[in-house]
C-alpha cells in the first residue's frame, strides 16, 4: 500500500506519490492538484469540502471557515451552522478528501502519508496535526518539516553539494529555513519564521485600504461584507502578479467603493506585513552561523513568494538566485511525497538521508535565587536549532532542607522566565528526604524527527526512574479521540462521485429493461456488485467497481451476444 505525501495548506492542500522512480501530484476529482483548504456545511447538512467550500465563503460565511491551519493545536473552535469544529477536526475533513482522491487515482486503499507541517510548529501543533491524520484513517507516523520538503524536491537533478536558503511564505505562515545539502544528506541547519504572518496580512491590509480610501470603517463592516472585500482584495493581489494596475470595484447596496492597486500602492497599503519579513530572514542566516555567500540559491516556495514584491525583496536583501524549479505550490507536496517513499526505502533513494533539527528549545524549570518574586528560570536541555533525533541529560539537585520530591514542568520555547514558555507537560519524581542540595536527579530529554518528546528523572542516589512521554500521536485522551471519529465519520460527505455513480445506476437499470431476458442475470450481477461497493463507501472500491461495470455495459451495449458466448 503505498504511503502518500501531503502539503496541508492554510489555503490549499495538495497530495503527491512516488511513481515509477518519481514524484506525482494526485489530481481531485475536479481535475486539479490544489485543493482548497476550506469547509462548509450546506443546507441539508453535507459537509463540502475545497473549492465548493471556498465558494461558499463570501455565500454562507456562517456555515464555512477556511484559514483553520492557524489555529491548529489552540482551543479555538468553529461553528459552522449549528456544529462546533475544532481546527484538526476541519484539517481532518480536508485530508479525508485528499485521501479519497488519492484512492480514486492509485485505484487501492490509502491508510498512510507523511503531512507536511511548518518547520516552526510547536509541539501541540505537530500533535493536533497528527491527530487530524488519524481522525481522517490516516496513519501518520511522520511528520515533515515543510521547507526540508521544499528542498528535498528542488535538490532533485542537482548533484553539488550546496546550502539554501528555503523561503516559504504560504496563506498564513512564514517559514525560513538553511538547509545543507552534502553528499546526498540533507540537514537543515537553521530555522525560523513567523506563524502569524501570510498572504492573508496582505489581503487585509489592501481590503482595510480599500474602506479608508471609500470613507468605509472596517470595523463596522459586516462579516459577509468583509468576506466579500477580503476575496476581492486577493483576486487584485493574485491579478497585480501579472499585470502593472489592478481596478478593485465593490458595488453593493451598502458597500461600495473603488481603488487602482499598483505595485507602489501594494507597498504602502501593505508596510506593515512587509516590515515583518526581514526579522526571520537575518534570525535564520545569524544562527546558522555561515556567512551569505555560502548560500548558494533561495527557494521560493507557498503562493505568496508569486508575488513580484516578495521576489524583488528576496533578491535585494540575499543577493542570491531564486531556484523554483519543483514550483511555488507544488515544491513541498512533492517533497513529502519522496519522503514517503524514503520512508518506503524505495531502492532510487536509498541514498538519500534527510536530517531534521528541533525548531524550538525544551526544558525544564529552575528556581532563579536572585529573583526576589521566586520566578522561576528556564533550563534548556535541548536547544533550538540541535539536530534530531537529539537526547540530552542534565542534573538537578533539591533546593530546600528535607525536600520530598522534585517538580520538573516541561516547557518549550525560548522566553527566560519559565512560566511565559508553553508548557508541554509535569513529572513528579519522589526523592529521599535529605540536607538542600544533597540530593538530586538527572533528567533526559529524547526527542525525535517524528515529535515525540520522552522525558526521564532518575534519582541520582537510588537510580529510580520515572518517565512521560510528550506527544504521542494519539495525544489527546483515548476514548475522546474515538467519539469524535465516530462523530466525524457520521457527517454525511458530500460523494464526489455521485453524479458518476447515479448516471452508472440509471444506466444499469435502463439496460435492464432493454435487454434480452437470458442477460438479465449478468446484468443483475454486476448490480448488485456495485450496489455492494457503494454500501462499503470505499471510495477505492466504488471507483474500482464503477469502471469494471461500466466496462461490461459497454460490451452490452454493443454487441451482447459475443460477449456472452464467451462466458
Ligand atoms: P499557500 O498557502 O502556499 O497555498 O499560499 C496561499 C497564498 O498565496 C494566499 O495568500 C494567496 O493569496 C497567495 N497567492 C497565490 N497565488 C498568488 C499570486 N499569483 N500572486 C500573489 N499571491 C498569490
Amino acid at each position: 500500500m503505498p504511503i502518500i505525501g501531503i502539503d496541508l495548506g492554510t489555503t490549499n492542500s495538495l497530495a503527491a506519490v512516488w511513481r515509477e522512480g518519481r514524484a506525482v501530484l494526485i489530481p481531485n476529482a475536479a481535475g486539479s492538484c490544489l485543493t482548497p483548504s476550506a469547509v462548509s456545511i450546506d443546507e441539508d447538512g453535507t459537509v463540502l469540502v475545497g473549492q465548493a467550500a471556498r465558494d461558499r465563503l463570501v455565500s454562507c460565511p456562517d456555515r464555512s471557515a477556511a484559514s483553520f491551519k492557524r489555529w491548529m493545536g489552540k482551543s479555538r473552535q468553529f461553528h459552522l451552522a449549528d456544529r462546533t469544529f475544532t481546527p484538526e477536526e476541519l484539517s481532518a475533513l480536508v485530508l479525508r478528501r485528499l485521501k479519497e482522491d488519492a484512492e480514486a487515482f492509485l485505484g487501492e486503499p490509502v491508510t498512510e502519508a507523511v503531512i507536511s507541517v511548518p518547520a516552526y510548529f510547536a509541539e501541540a501543533q505537530r500533535a493536533a496535526t497528527k491527530r487530524a491524520g488519524a481522525l481522517a484513517g490516516l496513519r501518520v507516523e511522520r511528520l515533515i518539516n515543510e521547507p526540508s520538503a521544499a528542498a528535498l524536491a528542488s535538490r532533485l537533478g542537482h548533484e553539488e553539494d550546496e546550502t539554501l536558503l528555503v523561503f516559504d511564505f504560504g496563506g498564513g505562515t512564514l517559514d525560513i529555513s538553511i538547509v545543507e545539502c552534502f553528499d546526498n544528506v540533507i540537514s537543515v541547519i537553521a530555522v525560523s519564521g513567523d506563524d502569524r504572518l501570510g498572504g492573508d496580512d496582505f489581503d487585509l491590509a489592501i481590503a482595510q485600504g480599500f474602506c479608508r480610501e471609500n470613507g468605509l470603517d472596517w470595523e463596522s463592516v459586516d462579516k459577509s461584507a468583509q468576506a466579500i472585500l477580503l476575496r476581492q482584495a486577493e483576486q487584485c493581489k493574485r491579478g497585480l502578479s501579472q499585470a502593472a494596475a489592478v481596478h478593485m470595484s465593490v458595488a453593493g447596496e451598502h458597500l461600495s467603493g473603488s481603488m487602482t492597486l499598483t505595485a507602489p500602492k501594494l507597498l504602502e497599503l501593505c508596510a506593515g506585513p512587509f516590515s515583518r519579513l526581514r526579522a526571520p530572514v537575518s534570525r535564520a542566516v545569524g544562527d546558522c552561523g555561515l556567512p551569505l555567500s555560502e548560500i548558494s540559491a533561495v527557494v521560493p516556495v507557498g503562493g505568496s513568494c508569486r508575488m513580484p514584491l516578495v521576489r524583488q525583496y528576496l533578491t535585494e536583501l540575499l543577493h542570491r538566485p531564486l531556484r523554483d524549479s519543483a514550483g511555488t505550490d507544488t515544491a513541498v507536496a512533492l517533497g513529502a511525497a519522496i519522503y514517503a517513499a524514503i520512508k518506503e526505502r524505495r531502492e532510487e533513494l536509498r541514498e538519500v538521508v534527510l536530517t531534521d533539527i528541533c525548531p524550538f528549545t525544551l526544558g525544564t524549570n529552575i528556581i532563579d535565587w536572585a529573583a526576589p518574586n521566586g520566578r522561576e528560570l528556564l533550563s534548556p536541555i535541548i536547544s533550538r536549532n540541535s539536530v534530531l533525533p537529539s537526547s540530552k541529560q542534565r542534573r538537578y539537585v533539591t533546593t530546600a532542607d528535607g525536600q520530598a520530591k522534585m517538580i520538573f514542568r516541561i516547557y518549550q520555547g525560548e522566553q527566560l522566565y519559565a512560566g511565559d514558555n508553553t508548557l508541554l507537560g509535569q513529572l513528579e519524581l519522589p526523592i529521599p528526604r535529605a540536607p538542600k542540595g544533597r540530593e538530586g536527579a538527572d533528567v533526559r530529554f529524547t526527542y525525535d524527527i517524528n515529535g515525540l518528546l520522552e522525558v526521564e528523572a532518575t534519582v541520582i542516589s537510588t537510580g529510580e526512574r520515572h518517565q512521560l512521554l510528550i506527544g504521542r500521536p494519539g495525544g489527546m485522551d483515548e476514548r475522546e479521540a474515538q467519539r469524535r471519529l465516530r462523530e466525524l465519520s457520521a457527517l454525511k460527505l458530500h460523494p464526489r462521485d455521485q453524479e458518476e455513480n447515479r448516471a452508472l445506476t440509471a444506466r444499469i437499470e435502463r439496460l435492464f429493461a432493454e435487454c434480452a431476458p437470458d442477460l438479465r442475470p449478468f446484468i443483475q450481477q454486476a448490480a448488485s456488485r456495485f450496489t455492494a461497493a457503494l454500501e462499503s463507501q470505499e471510495s477505492w472500491k466504488i471507483v474500482r467497481e464503477r469502471k469494471e461495470v461500466s466496462a461490461f455495459l459497454d460490451q452490452i451495449d454493443t454487441d451482447p451476444l459475443d460477449r456472452f458466448r464467451d462466458m
